[in-house]
């Protein structure tokens, strides 16, 4: 048994869990897994080879033979594939728009939630995803599930520059089969809307201590 623990941030695209899961790192020095890249890294492999997202067998084929390597960079989780780290194309308008068909594939997420899973082993870790309270660490007392408008989401995407569409993959992220995206048991609901980062981020703090989280001096 690991004698680490970890806080899951869940919450659908561009609710500000992303920015939150940094804040609380920074804020009581843990790492920060962003799950979200390591699905966008696959993907964005797949449509470098050319693997056809409508066959999930061409997909599980593609993804047997990828090296998924995740690590850390300082307090942020770092993922390559191959020896590759890519980038700023994580986030490109054709990751975005296949992120969640690869997303929706049992393989895929077999192969993540184990390496997901394995920071654990060596750090206390705040990590932020759809699933991350119901099945990655389904035993953590310390979830957050981070909402928003979906107009205020939609903003925060043209604010960054970014070309994606969250109804589309929030629709997609809900209705899949495997691990959906929806509120895990215990999971306190974090709506930032209203808030600002200072704002969210001592919301946050007060649902983990809540949770029974030791903090101090904080
Ligand atoms: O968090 P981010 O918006 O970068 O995630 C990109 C996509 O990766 C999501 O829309 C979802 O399809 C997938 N994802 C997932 N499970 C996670 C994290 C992300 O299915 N734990």
């Amino acid at each position: 048994m690991s004698s680490h623990f970890a806080i899951a941030i869940d919450g659908p695209a561009a609710s500000g869990k992303s920015t939150l899961a940094k804040e609380l790192a920074k804020k009581l020095g843990l790492v920060m897994v962003n799950s979200g890249a390591m699905y966008r890294a696959v993907t964005w492999k797949l449509l470098e080879d050319g693997v056809d997202l409508t066959n999930e067998d061409a997909i599980e084929t593609a993804l047997r033979a990828m090296d998924v390597s995740c690590g850390v960079d300082g307090l942020l989780s770092t993922v390559s594939i191959d020896g590759i780290d890519p980038g700023e194309a994580l986030r490109s308008e054709e990751v975005n728009g296949k992120v969640s068909v690869v997303a929706a594939v049992a393989a895929v997420r077999d192969r993540l939630v184990g390496l997901q899973r394995n920071y654990l082993l060596s750090s206390d870790v705040v990590m932020e995803g759809r699933d991350i309270g119901t099945v990655v660490f389904p035993e953590t007392p310390y979830k957050i599930y981070v909402d928003a408008d979906e107009s205020v989401r939609a903003q925060r995407r043209v604010a960054v520059g970014e070309v994606d569409s969250v109804a589309d993959r929030d629709r997609d992220d809900s209705r899949r089969k495997t691990a959906p995206l929806k509120v895990a048991d215990g999971a306190a609901i974090l709506d930032t809307s209203n808030h600002t980062i200072e704002s969210g981020l001592e919301a946050a703090i007060e649902i983990l201590r809540s949770q029974g989280l030791q903090i101090s001096g904080v």
